[in-house]
């Protein structure tokens, strides 16, 4: 194998990939990270295109992306789809609770451990029928933020199975529902996480003659690094604060009810990427623990909320949106705080309930597009000087471009900004004309592609060029949106990994940004997962005339679902959920259709066939004063009512 040319760019993280390497599919997994951040799930193989690999027994089964796709577009599927693969879920299920189970045995650790799954991180239905059905083994349960959220719970779990831990605010029905489901058996918990929820609780308790489990919420003051650590310290927005707390336990007591109190819960915030937070974190909660126990707390279950990782960059620190621990070591931690807390004290080990949803779900879903069009930032062929036509300034241009030379690079650069500036105030005054504007706009182009070329290969950048390279890279037009499909990239500019699922045998030569199909500006990716930090430009393939280009964006399963957005009312894509099999074959389980036109017009209150009724008004004018013929108006018709029915989304 040859070795490729792969030249690094000075002062960032891409990678310039010259045409006409050689490339091999290794090369590709290394350099978009697949095997760093895809956990095993995500891999290339040698044809070039990004596998499935899920666990059987020990071994992995690997499926091709594109063998999935076509599977999608013989069914009449059309792209953007969200994909699911209910293995990895299974599997994420699976790891969670048999590393707490490895991690307790190692130990000798005294209690159990009990997952829930927090609905708001994927309310889907078919994400949490699944996670009930495979969970059952577990006794994994859910965490419910809402009423919405509770009736899901209690319509998923078997009563008995999981628990049910209710977070959020609760009101009488809220309070009511919980208590009579413990009457069917289901434990449900009640989590304290404002005073003036406890009257409540206690005094439908009294009407329904029913006791409660209660836990109560508290505020840690320990601070986590991250996105978002405003969970976390004194100005959190839940929990109860240590005076609050003597309260509701000086409550409890008077109403002899201290015995109902069983679970101390907090949670620090999602993707806390530092393994030191979360110990912290669980030796903080333990003085509670112990001191809520010495105050004659019934306490048996320590809940530690959600904050387990996802390494959405692979590089295995503490950064945002990484995480410096393992699993295993999280599982030891935690077990090994707790212990080292309350054995001093001879307090039982309490049932550890965790409420991982990011790390549960997030690597079962990947967002599919096709990419429908590139703008390239590059001139055509320059004509042939012709002073005594061209303006001054244009010939200063050329000058300029001819002068390019490694000592003179700043001040080249310098001269065509200025000479540029000029020419555009010329063509706003009227003074020259637009294809000479044009020709001065190829010449700039032309000079900051040579002067990046000189860049390559200078020992040092100078600051005023650094980045420059991005001004020229391409753009590629995705079929999806931002919003709908990826908010977090939007709102908190989260990096997920993305990569072209085939083409891997090829050099990717070209450098680009990502741009959605949403008429906004912040429609876009770019930031990417680069070889050492976040890189402005992904390396992708030339597009071939006729063929399509097919991207993933990886990791999406957690959060992306619900908070998206009808923006440019692009709606739900496609979902299709797929089990892979352990012969290579794969079962597409199920499909929905994503958002129709009238779908997304009803969300914003019009009536689909009320629009469809004026329209038809407006022909029958058109056909009376003579501007359409009868047969025009039919076809007309045909299309508004083919769009209504229609994919808010390209259409091939
Ligand atoms: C959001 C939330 C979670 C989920 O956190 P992850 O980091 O996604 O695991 C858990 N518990 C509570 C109370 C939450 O609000």
């Amino acid at each position: 194998m040859a070795t490729a040319r792969v030249t690094k760019l000075k002062r960032n993280d891409e990678f310039k990939v010259s045409e006409g390497t050689p490339w091999t599919s290794a090369e590709s997994a290394e350099l978009y990270g697949i095997r760093n951040w895809g956990a095993g799930y995500f891999d290339l193989a040698d044809d070039g295109t990004v596998t499935v690999n899920v666990p059987f027994d020990g071994k992995r089964v690997g499926v091709s992306l594109l063998d999935i796709i076509a599977g999608m577009q013989q069914r009449g599927v059309q792209m953007p789809v969200l994909l699911r693969i209910e293995n990895i879920l299974d599997a994420q299920i699976s790891l969670l609770n048999d590393s707490f189970g490895n991690a307790m045995r190692s130990l000798n650790y005294g209690g159990g451990y009990r997952g829930v799954f927090p609905i708001k991180v994927n309310q889907q239905c078919q994400v949490i029928e699944e996670i009930a059905r495979f969970g059952a083994r577990y006794g994994h349960g859910l965490e419910a933020g809402s009423k919405a959220e509770l009736l899901i719970a209690l319509a998923s779990l078997e009563a008995g199975s999981g628990y049910i831990i209710c977070n959020g605010y609760k009101d009488t029905e809220f309070v009511d529902l919980g208590l009579q489901a413990l009457k069917l058996g289901y434990k449900c918990i009640f989590v304290i996480e404002t005073p003036t929820e406890l009257p409540i609780i206690l005094e439908s308790s009294r009407a329904l003659g029913i006791r409660p489990i209660l836990g109560v919420r508290v505020k840690l003051s320990s601070r986590v690094g991250g996105a978002w650590n405003e969970s976390s310290g004194d100005r959190s927005i839940f929990g109860l604060t240590t005076s609050q707390l003597v309260e509701t336990i000086d409550l409890l007591r008077r109403q002899e009810m201290l015995d109902c109190l069983q679970l101390l819960h907090y949670h620090l915030g999602s993707q806390i990427p530092n393994i030191r937070d979360i110990r912290s974190g669980v030796l903080e909660a333990c003085r509670y623990y112990v001191d809520l126990v010495k105050e004659g707390a019934a306490l048996s279950y320590l809940d530690l909320g959600g904050g387990l990782a996802v390494d959405y960059d692979g590089s295995q620190t503490n950064h945002d949106y990484s995480k410096n621990y393992s699993l295993d070591e999280y599982c030891l931690d935690v077990v090994e705080a707790i212990m080292s807390a309350l054995d001093p004290q001879g307090i039982p080990h309490p049932v550890i309930v965790s409420e991982s949803g990011r790390a549960t779900v997030a690597y079962s879903s990947i967002l599919l597009f096709n990419i429908l069009d590139v703008t390239r930032f590059e001139p055509g062929e320059l004509p042939p000087a012709d002073p005594s036509r061209e303006p001054e300034l244009i010939g200063n241009l050329r000058e300029s471009l001819k002068s390019i030379n490694p000592k003179n690079l700043q001040e080249c650069y310098n001269d065509a900004v200025y000479y540029r500036e000029e020419i555009r105030e010329l063509f706003k005054r009227g003074q020259i004309r637009l294809r000479e504007l044009s020709l001065a706009e190829d010449i700039f182009l032309e000079i900051v592609r040579g002067i990046v070329r000189e860049l390559e290969q200078a020992k040092r950048v100078p600051a005023g060029l650094a980045g420059l390279e991005h001004s020229l890279s391409d753009i590629y037009y995705g079929n999806f949106s931002v919003f709908q499909s990826l908010p977090d990239v939007w709102a908190i500019e989260q990096i997920f990994p993305i990569m072209p699922v085939h083409r891997h045998t090829e050099a990717p030569t070209r450098q680009a940004i990502i741009a959605d199909i949403t008429c906004d500006s912040d429609g876009k990716i770019d930031r990417f997962i680069g070889k050492r930090g976040v890189g402005k430009t992904l390396p992708v393939h030339p597009l071939t005339e006729g063929e399509p280009y097919y991207f993933g964006v990886f990791l999406v399963g957690a959060y992306q679902e619900t908070l998206g957005d009808l923006h440019n009312l692009m709606g739900d894509t496609n979902v299709v959920s797929v089990r892979i099999n352990e012969d290579g074959t794969f079962d597409v389980v199920r499909e929905m259709s994503g958002d129709s036109i009238a779908d997304v017009l009803s969300y914003v209150e019009y009536q689909p066939q009320q629009l469809l009724e004026q329209f038809r008004k407006i022909a029958e004018h058109g056909v009376r004063d003579g501007r359409i013929s009868l047969a025009e108006r039919q076809s007309m018709l045909e299309a508004f009512s083919a769009s209504l029915r229609g994919y808010t989304y390209y259409e091939d």
